[in-house]
């Protein structure tokens, strides 16, 4: 399942401690059940404006590092999302780690849900990469701090058309701001993974009239969804040269890192993906100097979020579609803050979101 050998080395050579300090979480917690399998972490990044809600992911990590990494970063971006779209909800997230199509059973998600209720609320959980309505139903058989709950059971289903929605709306705005209007007929786009959020994003850029072309690991799934929407598939990883107007980062994150950025021919990045830049401010200050306008991740995938937010208070879906549509004005606001200012997108986000929960903290 994971190919770290000496578990010793990985403690070593990682200072987990520091990392926290560093990025101001509040809590990680570790669980391992040996009978499910079962091995996770929950990272609780601040509970300053709320309980702690964010999804769980499932992946199969190379080594503990990478999932510890990955699940601090994935925190923090959660805090900063429900800030910025002004939800009463701190960050946390949790990744368990395995193969998502083979390891997972009912057992293990139940055993999760046990951890997750340990926790009294202070996280609450929902679907990621890797996750399921259904695999939510069975965290629910021990906790009632999940979320994502389909809507026959009273919850707000697969919150990831809600999220797809947000990134179209982020989008649009960025190309009114970069071209003065927010039609994308004819553009051309690329959307890079084409999982729950990606294939429908590809539905509303197809049914505009953009031309897009998307590209995925999985060869199956890249073939079905360029039949269904009739667009342009790419296989294999060396995408981010294509001369394209929009790249759209619905696959996992980092994909903005040292050995991409300098290829990048769009003029918009706008996409799903979770903490897109690998480093927030040296990547972000180069795409600003390239003059590609960047739309910050936690800004415009934050529909998932609103979507399971509502399911707290009682599921409505129109509210939660109307709130969602308001990342277009955010976007446009957050584009006209960075130019005022002399700043990144990324910083002017940054900037809102932590105003929110200073604000809140005094
Ligand atoms: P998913 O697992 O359904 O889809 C991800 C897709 O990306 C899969 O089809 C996978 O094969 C593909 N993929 C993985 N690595 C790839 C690579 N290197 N190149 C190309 N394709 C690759 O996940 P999802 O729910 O669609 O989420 C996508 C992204 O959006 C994630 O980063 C997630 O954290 C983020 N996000 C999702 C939601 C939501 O509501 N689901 C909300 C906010 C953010």
């Amino acid at each position: 399942m994971l190919k770290v050998k000496n578990v010793n080395d990985s403690i070593k050579d990682f200072q987990v401690i520091d990392m926290m300090t560093q990025m101001n979480h509040e809590q990680l917690v570790f669980c391992n059940d040996k009978e499910t399998g079962l091995k996770a972490i929950i990272a609780i990044h601040d509970t300053t404006l709320g309980p702690a809600l964010g999804g769980t992911r499932m992946w199969n990590y190379d080594c503990y590092n990478d999932a510890i990494i990955d699940v601090l970063r994935l925190s923090r971006g959660m805090t900063l999302k429900a800030a910025i779209t002004g939800l009463s909800l701190g960050g946390g997230k949790a990744v368990i780690i395995g193969d998502s199509t083979s390891d997972k059973t009912e057992n293990m998600m139940r055993k999760f849900g046990e951890y997750v209720n340990s926790l009294g609320g202070k996280y609450i959980t929902a679907e990621d990469v890797g996750m399921t309505a259904l695999d939510m139903v069975n965290v629910k058989k021990e906790t009632d701090f999940v979320t994502g709950i389909p809507i026959e059971m009273g919850g707000g289903g697969d919150p990831s058309s809600v999220t797809a929605f947000g990134v179209y709306m982020g989008m649009k705005a960025s190309a009114k701001y970069k071209w003065g209007s927010d039609n994308l007929i004819s553009k051309k786009i690329l959307v890079q993974g084409v999982g729950h959020v990606g294939e429908k994003i590809v539905k509303y850029l197809t049914e505009e009239g953009a031309k897009v072309i998307i590209n995925d690991i999985n060869k199956s799934n890249l073939k079905r969804v360029s039949e269904l929407y009739n667009c342009q598939s790419f296989e294999g990883n060396l995408i981010y040269d294509l001369d394209v107007d929009i790249y759209s980062p619905c696959a996992l994150g980092a994909t903005i890192n040292d050995n991409t950025i300098n290829l990048l021919k769009c003029e918009i990045i706008a996409g799903a993906a979770n903490n897109q830049l690998q480093d927030e401010f040296k990547h972000a200050n180069q795409l600003q100097d390239m003059g590609i306008l960047y739309a910050p991740d936690f800004l415009i995938n934050a529909g998932g979020l609103i979507n399971v937010y509502s399911e707290i208070s009682g599921y409505n879906r129109e509210n939660a579609i109307n709130q969602t549509r308001k990342i277009f004005d955010t976007t446009l606001e957050i584009f006209s803050k960075a130019k005022e200012e002399n700043i990144t997108t990324q910083q002017a986000a940054l900037k809102l979101a932590m105003h929110r929960i200073l604000k809140a903290k005094n």
